[in-house]
């Protein structure tokens, strides 16, 4: 179960959530920041800024779970900050775009 059943529209994004063991949570961030994920205690808590249009929350939310996915957070120590370099947000982006360009 992964990203890629949920673009193909095989499990809800609660499943995956579910299975990720993450929750979201809607609110205000920091101007120019969409969304932000950590771990905190084995629970992989996603922030999406509240004000977002449907589809850029759900463009975000696909970025957050690609960190997941591809296990960005441990591999730098669950810190919240390292995550937004560069590196890492190219390959959370481009990682979607793969998933796309399979299935369809
Ligand atoms: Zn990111």
């Amino acid at each position: 179960m992964g990203i890629k059943e949920l673009l193909k529209r095989e499990i809800t994004q609660q499943d995956l959530l579910n299975y990720f063991n993450a929750s979201i949570e809607y609110l205000h961030l920091p101007i120019n920041i969409d969304g932000c994920v950590f771990n905190y205690r084995g629970i992989n808590v996603i922030f999406i800024e509240k004000d977002l249009s449907n589809y850029k929350k759900r463009k975000t939310i696909l970025h957050e779970l690609a960190h997941i996915e591809l296990s960005q957070l441990e591999q730098r120590d669950k810190d919240l900050l390292a995550l937004h370099t560069k590196e890492y947000e190219d390959e959370a982006d481009e990682y979607i775009k793969k998933i796309l360009n399979e299935i369809n």
